[in-house]
């Protein structure tokens, strides 16, 4: 009797043990969930007031500046895309084209066709001839202007006037140079003061064009003063860099 009462009393042992084991164990696992779930919490707080505040410090919500398919995408000696990039709309507008091009380079993005050509309507409705004098540029063919321009000015100087494979906005297929058909100042500076040149810098926002390299810009742009050299970035970004003088790189705080 006296030894059963001892086997009973350590079965009963054994059992709150285990009880106990399973209990504890439980409440560990209920713990470490929940200190999980708090710290997963955190996290997301901490994402959210940050992200929430940069949205509300720019209002350009849902502006993309990485996606080289973005028509926000800001490609500058900085800020490369990959070499592999081919825009997927590239067609060829419905203007005058460069006859000394290319197919390929008189073409552009689809979302800019409709737009350039409103603006070659409304030039030829004030008298002025242009033409588009480069568009999409693969990365190969920037290769091919890059190195002739390396040969015969030197990197350095190079380096100021043209892109490197990658770096050059043209790849987007959102980059357009713009020239008269009679090539007066054929993509150089004195652009500026022909009455083409005068018209586009004045006008080329209402169809969502900026002047990306402006005058006294270059530190910024690393580019010299470019008046050929249009930007597809539609009309509302247009219209405010249009009127707050600036460029992408301003616009954005890069
Ligand atoms: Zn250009």
């Amino acid at each position: 009797m006296n030894h059963s009462k001892k086997t009973k009393s350590k079965k009963i042992y054994i059992i709150t043990f285990i009880i106990c084991l399973v209990m504890a164990t439980i409440l560990f696992f209920t713990y470490t969930k929940l200190s999980n779930k708090e710290q997963n919490n955190d996290v997301s707080q901490n994402i959210s007031p940050s992200s929430n505040t940069t949205l509300n410090e720019q209002p350009k919500d849902n502006i993309d500046i990485n996606d080289p398919a973005s028509q926000f995408i800001i490609v500058n000696k900085n800020r490369p895309i990959l070499l592999s990039y081919v825009p997927s709309d590239l067609v060829s507008p419905n203007v005058t084209l460069n006859n000394q091009k290319s197919n390929s380079e008189n073409s552009i993005r689809n979302i800019v066709a409709p737009n350039l050509e409103s603006l070659f309507v409304d030039a030829k409705k004030n008298n002025l001839d242009l033409m588009l004098a480069s568009g999409y540029r693969s990365a190969e063919l920037q290769g091919f202007y890059y190195n002739n321009l390396v040969q015969s000015l030197g990197q350095a100087e190079a380096d100021t006037v043209s892109a490197k494979p990658g770096t050059s906005e043209h790849q987007t297929g959102l980059a357009l140079d713009i020239a008269s058909t009679n090539r007066e100042c054929y993509l150089e500076a004195c652009f500026a003061d022909t009455k083409d040149g005068i018209w586009l810098k004045d006008n080329a926002y209402k169809y969502g064009f900026i002047l990306r390299y402006p005058l006294y810009k270059d530190k910024i742009t690393g580019y010299q003063y470019e008046p050929w050299h249009f930007r597809y970035v539609g009309k509302d970004l247009a219209q405010k860099i249009y009127s707050q003088n600036t460029t992408l790189e301003e616009f954005f705080n890069l």
